[in-house]
């Protein structure tokens, strides 16, 4: 059941000011039934109206404190797939590590992955890399300003170009991500599945046309903190925004409708096996994980199947020499995009003739990682949780 218009009523009000930025045009201030004060739009001040609830409404995020193109660029990319909350932990900490393009160019992929470790999806961090080793190699270390050399560079895609190209730029590029989807979606009437072409189509278009104006930066962060926020998936607060007037959804009472999902697949089950396979002082052999699955992260030999036999086959496969415990250590579940893996986790000792060359052991592609050296190591969270699981001491380093 949709949410219908409040009973607004309106009051004569000044332009809303906040942050010091007196917003362009006027943005009527409304007061509901309870004497809340709402901000609406008529059909010729969306952009304005939207503006001044940015304004007065904006959480305060670290990346809204800068214009600087690579932090905004650092930002973005992290904050793909993944929640506000969760790249809070990261944002200041890499940027701290890699403060400029040419910190994070001359980086190697370990240590880029290894302040990535835990964020997910860590093809991003490569792409981020190879993408800001470019900029140096080509444009000095700078951004480039115009939006076809930035489209041209690893990585950025059409989101990400218009991301820097409005808020470090203020350039008039339009954007789309999940959160404006739903918006544009919602405020237009869109009723084509998201992620058909000629729904992204009608949503760029919409989005390359409210973004045209003053404050393009501004009213692209807008349209994705109302997103974020207030028009949300289920049970938007169509009360609190600022653009109820013009929201084809909620005249139409189809909130809860729009936007229509594209089917998804079910995530397929695989089952896995790994094993940790450790020596006296508690180092475990580590690999490097399949890029398709872990992006390359270094993990602990895993194959796909069941039972002891397979775990064998995945130390042999890495030329492991270690003597499996009889059963597992136990199984853990790990949800990954388009995969559900059962995860059976095996302890194995490793031989003493290989405990005493697993440090010389790079030729084999291995390598023994011990607790001190984890914080060095790019590992994915599957990797955490199997090493926990299997009780080492080296499970017992700082997150
Ligand atoms: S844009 Fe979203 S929150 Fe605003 S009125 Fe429409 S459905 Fe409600």
């Amino acid at each position: 059941m949709g949410l219908h218009a409040p009973a607004l009523e309106e009051r004569s009000a000044p332009v809303h000011e906040a942050r010091g930025q007196r917003t362009e045009g006027q943005a009527r201030e409304m007061v509901d039934a309870h004497g809340a004060r709402r901000y609406t739009a008529s059909p010729m001040n969306e952009r304005d109206a939207l503006l001044a609830w940015f304004d007065a409404n904006a959480r305060d995020l670290p990346w809204r404190r800068t214009r600087d193109p690579y932090a905004i660029w650092v930002s973005e990319v992290m904050l793909q797939q993944t929640r506000v909350e969760t790249v809070l932990r990261y944002y200041e900490r890499f940027l701290a590590r890699f403060p400029d393009a040419h910190a994070l160019a001359s980086a190697s992929e370990d240590d880029v992955l290894s302040m990535w470790s835990g964020l997910g999806y860590y093809r991003r961090a490569r792409l981020l890399h190879a993408g800001v080793r470019e900029v140096v190699a080509s444009y000095g270390g700078r951004v480039p300003d115009d939006a076809t050399s930035r489209r041209a560079l690893p990585g950025v895609g059409r989101y990400t170009a218009g991301a820097i190209g409005s808020i470090a730029f203020d350039r008039e590029e339009p954007l789309v991500d999940g959160n404006v989807a739903r918006v544009l979606s919602r405020l237009r009437g869109i009723d084509t599945p998201l992620g058909r072409r000629d729904t992204e189509a009608r949503l760029w278009d919409e989005a390359e046309k409210v973004v045209r104006g003053p404050r393009p930066g501004a009213l692209n962060q807008a349209l994705m903190e109302l997103g974020a926020t207030v028009c949300t998936p289920s049970s938007p607060k169509c009360l609190s925004c600022p653009i109820t007037r013009s929201c084809v959804a909620l005249a139409s009472d189809r909130t809860d409708v729009l936007p229509v999902a594209k089917a998804r697949r079910a995530p397929r089950e695989v089952a896995m096996v790994a094993v940790v396979a450790h020596d006296a002082q508690g180092r475990a052999m580590m690999v490097r994980g399949e890029k398709a699955l872990f992006g390359g992260l270094w993990g602990v030999p895993m194959r796909e199947g069941r039972g002891a036999k397979t775990a064998r086959e995945a130390l042999r496969e890495h030329a492991i020499d270690a003597r499996l415990t009889r059963e597992p250590a136990g199984h853990i579940e790990h949800v990954l995009t388009h995969r559900r893996l059962d995860v059976e986790v095996f302890v194995a000792r490793l031989s003493s003739a290989s405990a005493g060359t697993a440090s010389a052991s790079a030729g084999t592609g291995a390598r023994a990682v011990g607790a001190d050296d984890l914080a060095s190591v790019g590992v994915s969270t599957l990797t955490r949780r199997i090493l926990e699981m299997s009780d080492l001491t080296i499970s017992r380093f700082q997150r």
